[in-house]
């Protein structure tokens, strides 16, 4: 690391189970971009439970002000409203790279995060995804595999998006020594997931609860890797404290044909949602797993929550976003 800065008052904590008993480290300055997202909110509760302090920096595009509520009170807490695409100056140690939308500013958002990170001396994650594995000709996805792409596809924006990311983490690292970590994420649900979006478990919990038809795409025998939320932010805090560049895949190596996931719908909400067939998107993955063992040798993780058993901690939370619920979601 070429430059740390120190915090004005440094206390010192505890970090939990990772270091020897009784040994503490320094409290650290974390940004986290994206940090009023769903995936972000959760790792925001995570960093200053264990002690750092946390500067969220969110344009409120897809995120919410609500999945932070309950930080705002908190000391060693901070939001910006700014977007990831213009520059920022700020002072920190770690980078969590999260602000994202399927579009090609989430290249100039990570050159910006790519430059704060070179000018402090911090050290950078990139949330990267599945996506650049494409519709794989792989199964399951290994790191080493470079993916099957299609560049002009409707798609692309993202997954292009996302690869053009991941090169530029590497050149910052190769060419200017930025410390830089790379994570692939496959799909991951739970609490605060965003309800509009589209996505297939939000899409079935949500039309459950509300006795709507589930809406299976395609023929339904298409699959996905289901993660839950704190399976994934407990992957990405192992990955930024550990040695190693990645990239990792952090998903749920556990595979589901969506009739399948419909099924476990049915039996975590309600048993009589009925199913109704729509034509498909175009150029969607016939199939995604994540081979998840170099995440286990080399950072120590797995995941620990089964589809069946994370769905149902999602269920109070989305009720209580969909029927107006008095009290707030803290997922
Ligand atoms: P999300 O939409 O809930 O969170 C993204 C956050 O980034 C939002 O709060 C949004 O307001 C903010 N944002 C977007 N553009 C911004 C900009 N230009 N400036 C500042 N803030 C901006 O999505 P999520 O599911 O929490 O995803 C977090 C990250 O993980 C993203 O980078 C996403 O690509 C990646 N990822 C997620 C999944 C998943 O299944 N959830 C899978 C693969 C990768
Ligand atoms: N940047 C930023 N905050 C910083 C340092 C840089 O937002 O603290 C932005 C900067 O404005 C530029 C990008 O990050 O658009 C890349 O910065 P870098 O210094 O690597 O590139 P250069 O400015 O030399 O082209
Ligand atoms: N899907 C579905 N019904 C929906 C939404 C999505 O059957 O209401 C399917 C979609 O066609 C895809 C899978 O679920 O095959 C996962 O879609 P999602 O957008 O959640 O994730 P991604 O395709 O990005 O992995």
């Amino acid at each position: 690391r070429r430059m740390t800065y120190e915090l004005h008052n440094p206390i010192y904590v505890n970090i939990g189970g990772k270091v020897p008993m009784g040994l503490k480290r320094k409290s650290l300055r974390i940004v986290v971009t994206g940090g009023a997202g769903f995936v972000g909110s959760h790792l925001v509760d995570r960093l200053l439970e264990r002690g750092d302090s946390v500067i969220v920096v969110d344009n409120f595009f897809t995120g919410r002000k609500e999945n932070l509520l309950h930080q705002l009170k908190n000391p060693r807490f901070e939001l910006i409203r700014h977007d990831v695409v213009e520059p920022i100056l700020l002072e920190v140690d770690q980078i969590y790279h999260l602000a994202c939308p399927a579009s090609p500013t989430n290249v100039v958002g990570t050159l910006n995060m790519l430059g704060l990170a070179k000018r402090v001396g911090a050290r950078f994650l990139l949330t990267s995804t599945s996506e650049v594995y494409g519709d794989p000709l792989q199964h399951p996805q290994v790191e080493t595999y470079w993916g099957n792409v299609n560049p002009i596809g409707v798609r692309s924006c993202y997954d292009e998006g996302k690869r053009v990311a991941e090169t530029l983490t590497m050149d910052y690292h190769r060419g200017l020594n930025v410390e830089a970590r790379i994570a692939r994420i496959f799909n991951t649900y739970g609490p605060r997931m965003c309800l509009d979006d589209g996505r297939v478990v939000s899409n079935f919990v949500a039309q459950a609860l509300r006795k709507e038809p589930l809406t299976v795409y395609g023929d339904g025998k298409q699959t996905r890797s289901f993660q839950y939320v704190s399976d994934l932010v407990e992957g990405l805090m192992r990955l930024m404290e550990g040695d190693h560049i990645g990239p990792f895949n952090l998903g749920n190596p556990g595979e589901f044909t969506m009739l399948e996931l419909a099924q476990v719908v049915q039996d975590t909400i309600d048993p009589n949602a009925k199913i109704e067939y729509r034509p498909n998107t175009e150029d969607d993955p016939h199939k995604r797993k994540p081979d998840i063992a170099k995440a286990k040798k080399l950072l120590g993780w797995e995941p620990k929550v089964s589809l069946r058993e994370g769905l149902p901690l999602m269920v109070n939370d989305f009720k209580q976003r969909l029927f107006g619920d008095e009290k707030e979601s803290t997922g």
